[in-house]
């Protein structure tokens, strides 16, 4: 499933896990360490702040989460690292759809922020709670700036898809990386080393955003037929091969995945990286049967390509077999897939604007 060796499950809100990356804990100690003032009690106040704020940015994933379970699409889980948290929003949702569930986000903050204000003016807060009200405006300020991976870039993308504006994610994307740049250089201007990790960020975020929405758009008009590679053009092992013998055709090899097959049937399939590391290490001289994995994905020619990225998403699934009357006719690989896409999407933008620009130079046509 895609899990980081680096999380721990830390609960499981309405079905949807909620797990920790391990240095968040290192955030916690770092912030205890730096703590400054007087009394003993400082290094624990400090944490227990980071906490508090925590469950802020936990209830604003939740809120992203919750409300894209109301438009019935899933989220694999929420993860909270040191820099924040991120809610895994499966599929493609509707720009509607995609509004509102990234809306609720900031608007949690608000509420929050809102509720602790209210607060403030029947009773005195603790500077605890004007502190935590102060860092709730903050992240609902912070998450509307309107560049990927914030909040504030994906409402402007949904926001121009309802509008129907073309090349919304394109536009999202350049303002994005844009607002990077200005990012990136007050981070420079103001010695503050956060603001440029956080510029750099945006802007590959920007970008890998762009790839796969535009990767899920052009799934739509293709099957797996079109986009595989046929037997032709793939390694396949006979389950009698050794090791050290598959091992001599995987480094020849672009393939990362290998099909072990006899008399015309997929018996299991081999990672390439797999033979790499027993190549490195004893047991050269065993059949590669007793290595391959039994379990892979089986897909038919005429399935569409839109679900095969599904399943990449979902369940990180980086190869498909592709069979036809129970024998095995092609192959798909996760990164050759999204390079097809991509090329064909780009290939097909170069056509439109061609035409376009003819139809400019002579509107009489
Ligand atoms: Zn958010």
């Amino acid at each position: 499933m895609n899990k980081s060796p680096f999380s721990m499950n830390l609960c499981t809100v309405r079905g949807i896990p909620v797990r920790v990356h391990v240095t968040f804990f290192l955030l916690l100690i770092w912030v205890a360490l730096q703590a400054e003032g007087s009394d003993q009690l400082a290094p624990f106040r400090e944490a227990l702040f980071v906490l508090a704020l925590f469950a802020c940015v936990l209830l604003h994933e939740l809120g992203h989460a919750l409300t894209a379970k109301q438009f019935g699409v899933k989220t694999r889980d929420i993860m909270l690292y040191p820099f924040g948290g991120v809610a895994s929003i499966l599929g493609n949702p509707s720009p509607k759809a995609e509004l509102f569930i990234t809306a609720a986000g900031p608007l949690v903050n608000v509420a929050i922020a809102g509720l602790l204000y209210v607060l403030s003016s029947v009773i005195t807060l603790h500077p605890f709670f004007s502190q935590l009200l102060v860092a709730n405006v903050v992240l609902a300020v912070f998450n509307l700036i309107p560049a990927y991976p914030m909040d504030g870039g994906r409402i402007l993308r949904a926001t121009l898809l309802l509008l129907k504006v073309k090349g919304a994610t394109m536009i999202a994307a350049k303002l994005s990386q844009a607002l990077s740049v200005l990012i990136g250089l007050a981070g420079l201007y103001f010695g503050n080393a956060l603001l440029v990790i956080i510029a750099i960020l945006v802007f590959t975020n920007a970008m890998q955003e762009l790839v796969r929405s535009q990767a899920r758009v052009v799934a739509k008009d293709h099957t797996v037929r079109d986009v595989m590679a046929d037997l032709a053009h793939i390694e396949t092992f006979s389950h009698g091969l050794t090791v050290s013998q598959a091992l001599r055709t995987a480094l020849r090899s672009f393939q990362t995945v290998f099909p072990v097959v006899h008399a015309g049937q997929v018996l299991g399939v081999v990672d390439r990286s797999q033979l790499i590391q027993m190549g490195a290490s004893e047991g050269t001289e065993d059949y590669i049967s007793s290595i391959m994995a039994r379990d892979f994905r089986i897909v038919s020619p005429q399935e569409p390509v839109e679900n095969l990225m599904r399943m990449i998403e979902e369940n990180d699934v980086r190869s498909f077999l592709v069979m036809e009357e129970g024998r095995l006719v092609g192959l798909v690989l996760k990164d050759q897939l999204i390079e097809y896409l991509l090329v064909n999407e780009l290939r097909k933008q170069r056509l439109e604007e061609g035409r376009q620009a003819r139809e400019d130079e002579d509107p009489l046509a």
